[in-house]
């Protein structure tokens, strides 16, 4: 039988790939907990936890077996009309552990879809109030997706060139640091008053796909609290940061101000299923509910609330709060820290960086995003059995939480590897 990567090539078009100069993909036949299989029997850490979703271990087997019943009892039924207990118990379990001002979940089925109903709600909610607005804030470089109402949000242009045209309304602030807080209010303070802003959207504290950049927490919350002292609603897309990455289970939770709008995927199901969620506060469902059949939010996906989705969910967030995991995160994040302390000083690194369990570094060389670099510092990963797909110049981890201590001592030597040959 032909091998897998070659079979591929005949028919398969790869997400974020020019196909003329990519290597062919490795034909990944198996996965558990750390470990990716390939088909001549390599196997890869997977350092990234599959585009920070598998952060319970690849086919984790509490999750894959409470699917599995869930399988045999209720396959799908759609959520218009119907509910069913699957989506009943995540909305009642994420209140738990939520930011408490929320109150709504709404069910979409991937990231960019979550992103994409928060904005429109936004944009209703103002709407339904009599008072419409056409602008949205967003940081410069933030990542929200690749629909076009977070495209548009998206300030990563890499090669949003053709679409141009087409984007909606934005306005774009610096992050918040420790400097530039007062400069960056200025900024929306003008903003704010020259514009009808609908809403605020951001990564909060960590801007995953920028390179796992930094900003901070009581600069944010400044911005929240001029936004919603102007009526703008503020969405916080914690796709990347969600489910204890940032060291705490949202990275809301360092806000004194929360959002009123909440984006969650990724990790959300663990990597078992596409799934997601916007969840508000009561005052923007309250904007909806009226006699008014045209206030409502007329928006669904076919998949909303799959019970097989809300029941890897249920089954993710009982290991989340576990003894175990909750041990696990502490370790890796202590184990990042003394990484970041032996490594920072050495010339090559620019800047190096954790929170939780997510660590980045910045290597002293300029290059492309998608450049030459990059490949050749891909290539040494996959070499040295570890997936890592560095950003730029930065290369970055974020483990799942069941990783063994060896592995992630793997880790750590092949990046100080990659920073030689940087
Ligand atoms: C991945 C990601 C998205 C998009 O999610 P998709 O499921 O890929 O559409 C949006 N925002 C953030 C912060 C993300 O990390």
């Amino acid at each position: 039988m032909e091998k897998l990567s070659e079979r591929d090539k005949k028919h398969l078009w790869h997400p974020l790939t020019q196909h003329k100069t990519a290597a062919l993909p490795k034909g990944i036949v198996k996965a558990k907990g750390a470990l990716l299989w390939d088909e001549d029997g390599n196997t890869y850490i997977d350092g990234i936890s599959s585009w920070y979703t598998a952060m319970y271990g690849h086919c984790n087997e509490h999750i894959v077996s409470a699917m599995s019943e869930q399988m045999k009892q209720l396959d799908f039924v759609m959520f218009s009309g119907f509910t069913h207990e699957p989506a009943v118990r995540v909305s009642e379990e994420l209140m738990k552990i939520l930011p408490s001002n929320q109150a709504k979940i709404f069910f979409n089925d991937n990231g960019s879809t979550a992103v994409e109903a928060a904005i429109k709600m936004t944009l209703q909610y103002h709407y339904n109030n009599g008072d419409k607005r056409d602008t949205i804030i967003a940081f410069e470089e933030g990542f929200h997706g690749d629909t076009f109402g977070a495209m548009s949000a998206s300030g990563l242009s890499v090669y949003n060139g053709p679409f141009e045209d087409f984007l909606m309304k934005v306005e774009r602030i610096p992050t918040p640091n420790k400097q530039n807080t007062e400069q960056v209010l200025d900024q929306l303070g003008a903003i704010l008053a020259n514009n009808k802003c609908a809403a605020f959207i951001f990564e909060p504290l960590v801007q995953g796909a920028a390179g796992m950049k930094f900003h901070s927490a009581s600069g944010l919350d400044t911005l929240i609290q001029k936004c919603q002292g102007a009526g703008t609603l503020c969405i916080a897309d914690e796709i990347m940061t969600g489910f204890g990455k940032t060291g705490r289970n949202f990275a809301s939770d360092y806000l004194e101000n929360k959002p009123d709008i909440i984006c969650l995927s990724k990790a959300l199901t663990a990597g078992m299923f596409p799934l997601s969620i916007t969840s508000c506060s009561q005052k923007v469902f309250d904007a909806f509910y009226s006699e008014e059949m045209a206030k409502g939010f007329f928006h669904a996906h076919t998949f909303s609330a799959h019970p097989l989705g809300c029941t890897a969910v249920l089954a993710g967030l009982e290991l989340l709060s576990s003894d175990k995991i909750v041990k696990r995160r502490a370790y890796i994040a202590r184990k990042h820290e003394e990484f970041v302390l032996k490594i920072k000083d050495n010339p090559k690194v620019k800047d190096a960086r954790c929170m939780g369990v997510v660590l980045a570094i910045d290597v002293e060389t300029e290059m492309d995003r998608y450049g030459k670099l990059r490949d050749r510092l891909y290539k040494h990963f996959m070499d040295k059995g570890v997936n890592l797909r560095p950003l730029g110049n930065t290369i970055y981890t974020i483990p799942p939480y069941v990783i063994e201590d060896s592995q992630l001592q793997q880790i750590y030597d092949s990046i100080e590897g990659a920073i030689e040959i940087a």
